[in-house]
């Protein structure tokens, strides 16, 4: 089989070894005879692949003491909802920053619940720009603080995150999560749908400092609280088992190419790629985003004319490159390169770009 390279922004392309691992492993899962899918998530055989998965989150990621790790149904999207349900209580306030389509509908659940502030929107500049970290107006009284570190769809992404005081920081990551060192520390909490860079979709990852806990409201059903899953090791009900397992394999497979430190080097070349071919194409290839708040995980570009742009996708797929069209609601072209992403791909990605505009420009 020849794999293709795959550009898509989620679900998106996955380490071969872990992918060849868990097909080896699939139907007789370490000799018992059955697979790891049809095991009861009572057993040792899953209770040990559920602990690594997390063990190996909180290795990798640089998890301090204080923090549970949960493994979450429901998507990133289910966190929009769960974060206010759990930390906006009747007569507070939480603060948002609207930086995209991600940021949006986290909002929006938010004003669903509770009161919701916007304190920073990038509707008027179309979503390219983000603010500078020290001018934002945290309100000093507001439950939390939300942002949204990668914007998939905008391909906008924060370098530096804000200082918000005593104001616990709540961050969706789904995009660039272990893709980039990042001072868990600093945040009260912090989500991440596994498609984007560690596994299959089917959980989310959820990092949740322990004194949040104490936040979170007994009146929510048991699985929306964060307290019922902190306190089962997120085994009060049933796991997504595969997509556990399999964010193990990823993370097996980042732990031996060397963890973060290499996760974001490599974030750097490839991005460093991508943007280096735009811009020696003498503005055939044009990014729209403000050059310091560029995304490494996400990058999007226009070309001169829609046009060129489906003749762009069209001939990269019969080059075996796929998942390059830009999300419906922008257009143009987004590589999304994650984590999985080889230098081979992106390589290949940056010859077809240089022939492409040496040929219809
Ligand atoms: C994909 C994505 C989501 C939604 O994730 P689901 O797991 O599909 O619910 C939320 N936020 C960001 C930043 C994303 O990229």
């Amino acid at each position: 089989m020849k794999r293709i390279f795959n550009f898509s922004a989620g679900p998106c392309t996955l380490p071969l070894p872990a992918l060849e691992k868990a097909q080896a492993e699939f139907v007789d899962f370490k000799g018992k005879g059955m697979s790891l899918i049809e095991m009861s998530h009572r057993s040792k055989e899953y209770d040990a692949v559920h602990m690594e998965a997390m063990d190996l989150i909180k290795e990798l990621f640089g998890v301090p003491a204080g923090y549970k790790v949960l493994f979450l149904g429901g998507g990133a999207t289910l966190q929009f909802g769960m974060v206010p349900m759990n930390f906006l209580p009747a007569g507070g306030s939480a603060d948002y920053v609207v930086t995209g389509s991600w940021a949006k509908k986290a909002y929006e659940d938010a004003a669903k619940i509770g009161k919701a502030n916007v304190i920073w929107s990038g509707k008027e500049g179309n979503f390219m720009n983000l603010p500078d970290p020290a001018s934002l107006k945290i309100d000093p009284s507001a439950s939390y603080l939300h942002l949204t570190s990668n914007e998939t769809i905008g391909g906008v992404q924060w370098k530096r995150f804000p200082d918000p005081g005593k104001v616990p920081m709540i961050c969706d990551m789904s995009s660039d999560f272990m893709s980039r060192r990042v001072k868990v520390g600093d945040f009260a909490l912090i989500y991440a749908g596994a498609q984007k860079n560690v596994g299959p979709a089917g959980v989310a990852i959820v990092i949740v400092r322990e004194d949040m806990l104490a936040k979170c409201p007994d009146s929510l059903p048991a699985y929306l609280n964060f307290k019922t899953h902190a306190d089962s090791d997120s085994l009060y009900n049933t796991p997504p088992v595969f997509s556990v397992y399999f964010v193990g394999l990823t993370l097996q497979w980042l732990k031996g190419i060397g963890g973060l430190e290499a996760a974001e080097r490599l974030a750097d070349q490839r991005a460093g790629f991508i943007y280096g071919a735009m811009e020696k194409s003498g503005g055939f290839y044009r990014c729209p985003v403000a050059e310091p708040v560029r995304s490494k995980m996400n990058i999007v570009f226009r070309l001169p004319s829609e046009e060129l742009e489906k003749q762009f996708i069209a001939e990269a797929l019969e080059r075996s490159m796929s998942g390059l069209k830009g999300h419906r609601s922008v257009g143009g072209i987004r590589v999304s390169a994650y984590n999985a992403n080889g230098l081979d791909s992106i390589k290949d990605c940056v010859a077809f770009m240089k022939s492409f505009a040496s040929q219809n420009s």
